[in-house]
């Protein structure tokens, strides 16, 4: 038995050029050469003879080179192609513009081939993986079992790589250290991890290799959970933060204003809140409600009740516009009560802006509306109670934190309307309390979605139409279609210029990102003012939105949006009590872009379709890694496998409660593991030393 942490360069034929190439795989050391893991597995167990391979099947044939040759086609592309047979038949691989294959083969080599199966005039394998069988020895790695099949790069072999991982896993799997307790290997019935390791590289079966995968996809989500959960104890026992009055009048006048009842999920969550703010730690909840849900006014209960405790209050948004829209709403629910709201966005003249920040330095202002530029520097608050950030998956981790750091120790509430469910949501927010409002308020949802190609736009625009007549109001909203900004606002202009033309009686807007501040502020309360009837626009209207007499959204373009913002788009209608219409017009070219479309047609539920589109683009790129700080998975998949994901949540919460510093006896390879995997500054594992 060895060191896992000496060179992988010790390993038997492995000489410094190739340990060259594996350091290029990220490999320095054994251990990390036997968690370089398969990509897939071929069972070579079950090798066909040619005559029973099926075009459109990945298939593993065994047969010896016939005759080879290349040519070049008249647009220049080199196509090597070679036949190749067994007893059975005769089929063709092929490979394009790799001239240098015709020096790899000889007549009578025997191969075994790995790819899809087409049928053109003859049965052909496409630039298949291959190995060369002859001249090595008839092995027990390579044949006649479920082979591995690695990432490797240009100048590795499967088959070098393979006999290297043999000699690794032989001579040095002993030496792995289980670090799971027993009792949690126990309950969940968990493979060694030792056994784990060598059956990932070489399964004796598909039901072992099953058996070692879970195994250590369960490594890598209760390391990622238990991190989470340390921190989250951590977190729970700060007591610095302010302690809030929930009783008193500003908050009872504020109430007597509401034009509406709170729906029963609103009224939870208010309580939850309430309660967070009582107690002197600072508050850090997240609220996720679907889009119209009613999320603003719970935001504005809370603000109310910081300021009725004289500390001060920000709401924090993605766009300017978003911004106009709460500081106008705020101003009028607020007025005559005392209390000074401004407004902090993009474009101010510098002494405006000036002027502005310091009253809320100075404390004049009790509440500051704005975009990002509240976080800018020179801002800063005599004392802030209470952070809101709304829409917050389109701002990053820095900027929420920045935030929260302008003063004091604030409690902290940060929206969301793109909704995940609450496991998820709790360990990539894991150091926050989740909230949800999971119902909408009453008489919601009357909205058909439509789907139209290109050709048949008319038929939007006759909906429209009619829409307007009827006193409604409709978006029609353009993609980033090209690069350049630019030529999304031409198209979008050009829209414009359409529509005008095509309704003369209809007064129809236009609204683009690269407008001043000013200019957008008044084409929004024109809108609002309904002395627009049709609005032409970029994205802009995406998030956050309310004008309740908008009936009908046009997306042009629909596949090229991704299901969230199309869900985000199709929540500005709908939100009043008139039926609406959501009418997609695309052309989809591809799979996804169907499905997305299909997806939107199917239903309206803000957690099935983020979900979904978590299916479809992987949870990678759905948080974005850096937005949800998360280490990166090298064989777990969130939604994949959500059971396991589960069950180690509970474990770790578990273990963390008997536990909190994992320091007894039990427990100390998991720590040591844990700091190992994460750095400190993923996991603040800094403070438990
Ligand atoms: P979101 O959660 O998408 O931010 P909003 O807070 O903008 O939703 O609310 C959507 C609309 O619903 C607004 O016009 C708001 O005034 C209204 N609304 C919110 N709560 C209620 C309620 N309990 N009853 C009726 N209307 C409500
Ligand atoms: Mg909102």
């Amino acid at each position: 038995m060895g060191d896992l942490g000496i060179s992988a360069r010790y390993i038997k034929g492995v000489g410094p050029s190739k340990f060259k190439l594996l350091n290029r795989l990220g490999i320095e050391t054994v251990e990390d050469l036997l968690y370089c893991l398969p990509r897939r597995y071929e069972d070579r167990s079950r090798i066909r003879q040619v005559v029973e391979v099926r075009p459109g099947n990945f298939e593993t044939i065994r047969a010896k080179v016939i005759t080879f040759g290349d040519r070049t086609t008249r647009k220049g592309m080199n196509i090597f192609q070679m036949a190749v047979g067994d007893s059975t038949g005769v089929i063709h691989a092929t490979w394009f513009n790799q001239p240098y294959m015709k020096d790899r083969f000889k007549i009578g080599q025997e191969l075994i081939l790995y790819g899809k199966v087409e049928k053109h005039i003859y049965l052909q394998i496409s630039n298949p993986e291959y190995e060369s069988l002859t001249g090595a020895k008839a092995d027990s790695i390579n044949m006649g079992r479920i082979v591995p099949v690695y990432p490797l790069t240009e100048n590795l072999n499967q088959r070098w790589f393979r006999n290297a991982m043999k000699t690794a896993v032989d001579e040095y799997v002993g030496s792995i250290q289980e670090f799971l307790p027993y009792d949690i290997r126990k309950r969940n019935n968990l493979m060694i991890l030792k056994e784990a390791v060598r059956n990932i590289h070489f399964p004796v079966s598909d039901i072992v290799l099953k058996r070692a995968k879970e195994r250590l996809i369960f490594n890598e989500f209760l390391l990622l959970q238990t991190g989470i959960a340390m921190k989250r104890a951590r977190i729970k026992i700060d007591l610095n933060g302010y302690s809030h009055d929930l009783r008193g009048d500003l908050i009872e006048k504020f109430k007597k204003r509401l034009l509406f009842e709170f729906t029963k999920s609103q009224a939870r969550v208010i309580g939850e809140i309430e309660e967070d703010m009582r107690l002197p730690r600072p508050m850090n909840r997240l609220l996720q409600g679907d889009v119209g849900s009613g999320k603003t006014i719970v935001a504005l209960y809370a603000l109310v009740l910081t300021l009725q405790n004289g500390y001060q209050g920000a709401l924090m948004v993605p766009t300017e516009i978003l911004a106009d829209q709460h500081y106008k709403n705020i101003k009028s629910m607020l007025a005559g009560l005392g209390l000074k709201v401004v407004q902090l966005s993009g474009d101010l003249k510098p002494e405006e802006r000036d002027r502005r920040r310091r009253m809320i330095e100075i404390g004049e202002a009790d509440l500051a509306v704005g975009t990002h530029a509240l976080i800018q520097e020179g801002v800063n608050f005599k004392n802030l109670g209470l952070v809101v950030i709304d829409e917050q998956h389109k701002f990053g981790v820095m900027q929420r934190s920045l935030l929260k750091s302008k003063s004091g120790n604030p409690d902290m509430l940060i929206m969301t309307a793109t909704p995940i469910p609450r496991t998820l949501a709790l360990t990539l927010y894991g150091d926050m309390d989740v909230s949800i409002i999971d119902e909408l308020p009453p008489g919601r949802r009357n909205i058909k979605t439509l789907y139209f190609e290109g050709e048949n736009r008319d038929k939007a625009y006759r909906i429209a139409y009619e829409q307007v007549k009827m006193g409604r109001q409709v978006y029609v909203v353009y993609p980033i279609i090209e690069e350049s900004e630019r030529s999304d606002l031409r198209a979008a202009a050009k829209m414009h210029k359409e529509l005008t033309e095509s309704f003369p009686d209809l007064k129809i807007g236009l609204l683009h990102g690269k407008m001043k501040s000013a200019e957008k502020e008044r084409i929004m309360s024109d809108f609002k003012n309904q002395a627009i009837d049709i609005l032409t626009s970029t994205i802009v209207v995406e998030v956050g939105v309310d004008i309740p007499n908008a009936s009908a959204m046009i997306i042009e373009h629909a596949d090229r949006f991704g299901l969230s913002q199309l869900h985000q788009l199709r929540g500005r209608i709908g939100r009043g009590r008139f039926f609406s219409y959501c009418i997609l017009i695309a052309d989809p070219k591809t799979d996804d872009a169907k499905e997305r479309i299909k997806v939107m047609l199917k239903t309206q539920d803000g957690f099935k379709i983020a979900e979904k589109d978590m299916e479809i683009r992987g949870p990678g790129e759905f948080f974005g890694t850096r937005q949800s700080g998360l280490p990166e998975l090298k064989i777990g998949n969130i939604v994949r496998d959500r059971d396991i994901f589960e069950r180690t949540r509970a474990e770790a919460s578990e273990l963390i409660k008997k536990d909190r510093f994992l320091r007894g006896p039990e427990n100390i390879s998991l720590r040591i593991e844990l700091k190992k995997k994460f750095s400190a500054q993923d996991l603040e594992l800094a403070a438990v030393g």
